[in-house]
């Protein structure tokens, strides 16, 4: 029974594990008993250990057979890790550079050695610090509109996109969390959810009653379920982007499966919103972080706008899938007629991402779990004044969406509740 060979590697047994595997070990260099070994993991779900040694580091990410944020009562399958190797390797593929390299996998073990991110810290902390980010526009759009074009229909034939799917589909667990901690819990009781009480209170009770609200969420549960359209990450907050000035690297792809191209996109824009919402709790002095907030919504537009540029030229150049023959659009008419189709999707597109950006910002004011953009404010009064702000634009781009025509009519929308 292999899966019975699983056992959760400790700071000792690792020293062992990683001894024993030569390439590894060279990189490392020197003594194995040299090697310093920290368990860094901040993240919900799984363990991950920073190795240094005499000439190199790595990182170690090992799945739980439970959720971490929870423990042993909230079981999750171990093969998270094989779905997030698997994610990580087709992303390295597509969009090089943009990920961290794989150096090792063990099925049995859930455990994954890559490549140790340093300088890089996790955006969102980078984030609260009031830190611009020259490069990430450029390499977020890059790493979106090529794993999510070159996974779809558009780029793919039938068949390599339905074996595709089916590499995925496992990865249900990881699905269903997403669909009861997003999509469900924080419109109705549930025993995890929680927010800034008292403060909130009303506003929490006001989502559990707004009929328009469960309409829109549920349709967006719906094309979550549904729309198997791309590859997708499933978990592009900016605490899955390790960044340093000159450099972005996309990390955690467990949530990956075969969805709808609007959730990974609307998790980024989300991700920014929160930061500027969040960002007047953070100020020492009033408008001491204007410039930061002026980025962050410049930022949001040209995520939408460079995205959408990247996704349109990969289309337009390599439109191959089965999707849109091309032989039902010779000529330069048909080249025309083709053109303008590409444009209504790429309306609908927008509108999928305003709705699942909504979605994930209303998630992390009362449900599960949290972000440290606006739980980093202290004064509670405060922090309940910024997640008020964002759920009131969330509110809105859900149940409006249709009013939100361009990336503007979003960040507008923002800098007014500001
Ligand atoms: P989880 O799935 O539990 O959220 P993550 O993959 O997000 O785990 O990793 C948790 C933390 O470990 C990250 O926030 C980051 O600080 C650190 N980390 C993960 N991968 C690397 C890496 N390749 N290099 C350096 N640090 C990393
Ligand atoms: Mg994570
Ligand atoms: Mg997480
Ligand atoms: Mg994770």
């Amino acid at each position: 029974d292999r899966a019975g060979d699983y056992r959760i590697l400790h700071e000792a047994d690792l020293r062992d594990y990683l001894a024993g595997l030569p390439d590894i070990a060279a990189l490392l260099g020197g003594e194995a008993s040299s090697w310093a070994i920290t368990e860094v993991g901040d993240g919900n779900l799984n363990l991950v250990f920073i190795v240094k040694g005499a000439s190199g580091g790595i990182a170690v990410k090992q799945a739980l057979p439970y959720v971490r944020l929870v423990g042993e009562s909230w079981p999750l399958p171990l093969s998270r890790a094989h779905y997030e190797y698997l994610a990580l390797s087709k992303q390295a593929q597509l969009a090089p550079g943009l990920v961290p390299a794989v150096l090792h996998h063990n099925e049995v073990l859930a455990l994954t050695v890559m490549e140790l991110l340093e300088p890089h810290i996790i955006m969102r902390r980078g984030l609260v610090a009031a830190t611009r980010y020259p490069r990430f526009v450029e390499d977020i759009t890059t790493f979106m509109a090529r794993t999510l074009f070159f996974t779809s229909d558009l780029a793919l034939s039938a068949a390599e996109k339905k074996e595709a799917i089916a590499a995925f589909a496992g990865n249900h667990a990881l699905c269903k969390i997403t669909e009861d901690l997003i999509f469900t819990d924080p419109y109705r009781i549930a025993e995890q959810n929680r927010w800034t009480a008292p403060h909130l209170d009303g506003l929490a009770a006001s989502l559990r009653e707004d009929l328009e609200l469960h309409v829109a969420v549920s349709r967006l549960k719906l094309k979550f379920m549904a729309n198997p359209e791309a590859l997708i990450h499933g978990d592009l907050h900016t605490g899955s982007i390790m960044v340093t000035d000159s450099q972005t690297r996309v990390i955690d792809p467990e949530f990956a499966f075969y969805g709808p191209v609007g959730f990974d996109v609307g998790a980024v824009l989300a991700n920014l919103l929160m930061a500027y919402f969040a960002s007047a709790g953070h100020e020492r002095a009033p408008g001491d972080r204007a410039a930061f907030e002026a980025w962050v919504l410049e930022t949001v537009e040209q995520v939408w706008t460079e995205f959408a540029r990247k996704f349109l030229d990969l289309w337009r150049a390599g439109g191959t899938g089965d999707a849109y023959p091309v032989s039902l659009f010779a000529g330069e008419q048909g080249a025309a007629r083709l053109e303008a189709e590409r444009q209504s999707y790429m309306q609908r597109l927008f509108a999928d991402t305003v709705g699942f950006a909504a979605a994930k910002i209303i998630r992390r004011i009362f449900g599960l779990a949290h972000n440290i953009d606006f739980e980093l404010i202290e004064d509670p009064r405060t922090r309940a004044v910024s997640e008020a702000r964002a759920v009131r634009l969330a509110r809105a781009m859900m149940v409006e969406t249709a009013s939100f025509r361009i990336i503007a009519d979003v960040t507008n929308a923002a800098r007014k509740l500001r």
